[in-house]
């Protein structure tokens, strides 16, 4: 391993992370039709659409480190409508229709991402080549059956895809693949650039975004931080896994974790060999805990 990419030395930071001039804190009272509390993809997706709908909005952004500080600018990258819970489970909670809406809404904002990054100019390495999981033992290769086989009793026959040891081989060279499941509906992205790029558009739009600006309380119509506060009619508490920090919050949802390790890059000869040199998500079937 290069000394450049010695996973040991590096810095406590994400790997996506690109040091930039900080934004300035909030060091007033300002007024704002929107006030949205976190500036991860919740917060730069919701000023987007709200600013794509209404220019004139006056939307202000508060976040208490800087943009793409949380799970935005850490994640693995895949733009995907893979859910972690079974569409039969969430038919049980809500409903056939509203598990059937669900999938179809995931399914359409993969490529919603790739529309808004193309037509704003958004460079984030968004790449739509889908997803696969290998299957190499028994087990796996049934669960790879009784994936495609549930989708298709509940109405969605196109949505995972049985690969055999043949076609999956073809395109990822792992060893001993016997089968896979595919689906097309998986994007990679540079989480980074995304969230980095994000914020500049909406910044372009008209949002005005503080950095080092914890939110210490909000209530309606008010949203303070410990160097000043936004009055706005509506309050977006975008803070995901941070939100049980709140105040009043401690037990509104659990943070759990997710890992992700990266390799130092690897040389384009290594990449063709392994059959890796396209921008396919994949992963195998084996339950993983650490
Ligand atoms: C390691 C890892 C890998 C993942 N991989 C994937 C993946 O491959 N695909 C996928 O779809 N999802 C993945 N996820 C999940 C996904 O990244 C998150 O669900 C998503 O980024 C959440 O975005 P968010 O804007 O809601 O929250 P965040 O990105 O966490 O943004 C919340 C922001 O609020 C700020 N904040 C917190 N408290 C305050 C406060 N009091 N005042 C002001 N601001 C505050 C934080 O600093 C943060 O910037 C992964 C997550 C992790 C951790």
């Amino acid at each position: 391993m290069s000394a450049k990419f010695d996973l040991t030395q590096l810095p406590n930071q994400p790997l996506w992370f690109e040091a930039s001039q900080p934004r300035e804190r909030l060091e007033k009272t300002e007024q704002a039709d929107v006030v949205i509390i976190g500036a991860g993809y919740t917060g730069l997706w919701t000023a987007y659409y709200l600013l794509k709908s209404d220019p004139s909005l006056r939307v202000v952004l508060l976040e208490k480190h800087q943009v793409g500080f949380g799970a935005s600018g850490r994640n693995g990258g895949w733009a995907s409508a893979i859910f972690p819970i079974s569409l039969d489970r969430v038919a049980q909670m809500y409903s056939h229709q509203a598990a059937l809406n669900l999938q179809g809404a995931m399914n359409d904002t993969v490529d919603e991402i790739g529309r808004v990054l193309s037509l704003e100019g958004v460079e984030a390495d968004y790449a739509k080549q889908g997803f696969l999981s290998l299957a190499r033992s028994a087990p796996q290769l049934e669960r790879v059956r009784a994936t495609v086989e549930a989708s298709t009793r509940f109405g969605l026959p196109d949505q995972w895809q049985a690969l055999d040891g043949q076609q999956a081989s073809a395109r990822l060279g792992a060893q001993g693949a016997l089968g896979g499941l595919y689906t097309e509906h998986c994007a990679l992205i540079h989480p980074g650039k995304l969230v980095r790029g994000l914020a500049k558009l909406v910044e372009k739009m008209g949002a005005k975004i503080y950095e080092r600006s914890a939110v210490t309380e909000h209530a309606p119509g008010v949203v303070k931080t410990a160097h000043g506060l936004v009055r706005a009619e509506f309050t977006v508490r975008a803070t995901e896994a941070f939100t049980s920090q709140q105040p009043g919050y401690s037990r509104f949802v659990i943070p759990l974790y997710s890992l992700v390790l990266a390799t130092e890059p690897l040389p384009r000869d290594l990449l063709a060999k392994l059959n890796l040199d396209h921008r396919l998500a994949f992963n195998d079937m084996r339950h993983l805990r650490v």
